[in-house]
């Protein structure tokens, strides 16, 4: 929590860094220049021309100088977070205050090597500024907001970044890296995720203690659980995992940065935690299922240079096996269930493989979706400034997900999710009960009731079907 709270305190002290910086900017070029002024947030950069942000270029694969005077997006939020996170590693790297490594980045001529694609950023911008948010009505004229993050699961690279949403935005605050609240999209990272990993439970393990307000029809399976956001099944695979052990992978395996009063139902069932997570955060830890198990955390810039090209800094990279291959790919096709035939259907769209969980606190505070492709993951958090009911027919943040992945897949070969199915075999089970097939499941009168399904070895039910026996004897 000391460093979640420490990281959000430092991007409030940059984002008003930025803001005094463009004041000074915005005087200086009206005051000397005949021009017009953009007064973006990031003007000092290329009005002082001291610090000298580039990115890679995808086309080309050469690293660039990004332009910050001819653009019509201002790529602020990102640029607000990799400047928090330089000062902070230049402070950290050098034992100096972050008020000197501020200093620093603003007199010396720095070069940063940044992880951004400026084309992505443009486009989630356009999105985020053009959103229609006149539907979403505080009662006392709270602006709705959302934070977004996009990272490459292969690298933990930050693609994209943008925390503020609508046209009349006057907000300083960066809502992609605010520490808010998950609801149930936390679920697959603290109670499905584990409960695979450890053997508990498989896709197709059938959940009998669900409450009676969450039976649709009986029985309900894992599968079930997490297609339709069901709490009480949610609840159940998170009690047979255990608090501790779910803390214990949502933190350490995935990157969470749960504070140590998270280790309860509340906040490991149903995401309403002590601090909160920020969209980073969220976008990493469902990476992992994109990325066949592998962590990595998320990262805004890859090394700082001084003006003679001598390295300064370099980011840290921890990259490690968080579960198992055979443990994503069934999250996987099961966040694809979700989105295809669950909670998750707004967020659908044709010509990707596409997976994802929707998430909702129960006081309807706060909207989430995280979701991935094989290209990329994003999520995406929608709320108000001050805690207030969301009073919209959908999930907004499913809505803006989808329109941003729809929008930077539009130009990618389609392509499917591809997973080793080592540790993954099939089997055969009656749909009735979940467990093994007698012959009275093949004879059903409505029809053979033998299903297939992918589970991980040693999950596998080792006993005959009770329903059907039981009925027909
Ligand atoms: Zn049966």
């Amino acid at each position: 929590m000391a460093s979640a709270a420490h990281r959000r305190n430092m991007q409030r002290i940059i984002f008003l860094f930025l803001a005094i910086l463009a004041m000074v900017a915005v005087i200086v070029f009206a005051t000397y220049s005949s021009g017009p002024s953009k007064g973006s947030s990031t003007q000092w950069l290329s009005s002082d021309n001291h610090l000298q942000l580039f990115y890679k270029n995808s086309d080309s694969r050469e690293w660039e100088l990004l332009d910050l005077t001819n653009n019509s997006t201002s790529y602020s939020s990102f640029i607000s977070a990799v400047l928090s996170d330089v000062t902070a590693d230049l402070a950290t790297h050098r034992g100096i205050s972050q008020d000197e490594a501020a200093d620093l980045l603003q007199n010396e001529n720095y070069r940063i090597y940044t992880t951004l694609d400026p084309e992505l950023q443009t486009v989630i911008e356009e999105i985020y500024i053009d959103f229609d948010d006149s539907t979403i009505s505080a009662t006392d004229q709270q602006h709705i907001q959302s934070g977004i993050t996009m990272l490459d699961p292969k690298t933990g690279h930050i693609l994209a970044m943008v925390g503020s949403l609508g046209k009349n935005n006057n907000s300083t605050i960066n809502y992609a890296r605010e520490l808010r609240q998950p609801g149930t999209a936390i679920t697959p990272l603290t109670s499905y995720a584990p409960a695979i990993e450890f053997g508990e439970i498989n896709p197709a393990t059938i959940i009998d203690e669900y409450s009676i307000a969450d039976t649709l029809s009986t029985p309900r399976t894992v599968n079930d659980g997490i297609r339709n956001s069901i709490q009480s099944i949610d609840i159940h695979i998170l009690r047979s995992v255990g608090l501790k052990e779910s803390f214990d992978f949502a933190t350490n395996n995935l990157g969470l940065p749960l504070d140590p009063a998270d280790q309860n139902i509340t906040a490991l069932g149903n995401g309403k935690l002590y601090s909160g997570v920020s969209t980073e955060d969220m976008a990493a830890a469902y990476a992992v299922f994109a990325n066949h198990g592998v962590y990595n955390n998320p990262k805004t810039y890859l090394w700082v240079e001084d003006s003679a090209g001598e390295i300064l800094l370099e980011k840290p990279v921890s990259s490690y096996v968080a579960m198992k291959e055979s443990t994503a790919y069934l999250m996987t096709k099961m966040l694809q269930d979700v989105v295809y035939n669950g909670t998750g259907g707004t967020a659908q769209f044709e010509g990707m493989s596409i997976a994802g969980k929707t998430g909702t606190t129960e006081d309807n505070f706060d909207r989430y979706f995280v979701g991935f492709s094989p290209y990329y993951v994003a999520a995406v958090w929608v709320g108000y400034p001050q805690n207030e009911y969301i009073d919209y027919s959908f999930n907004p943040a499913s809505i803006l997900w989808k329109q941003v992945m729809q929008a930077v897949h539009s130009d990618l070969p389609y392509t499917e999710f591809m997973y080793s199915r080592d540790g993954i075999i099939t089997i055969e089970i009656c749909r009735d009960s979940g467990m093994l097939c007698s012959q009275q499941c093949h004879e059903d009168p409505r029809g053979d009731r033998k299903m297939l399904v992918e589970v991980t070895e040693g999950t596998e039910p080792t006993t005959i079907c009770n329903f059907h026996s039981s009925a027909l004897n």
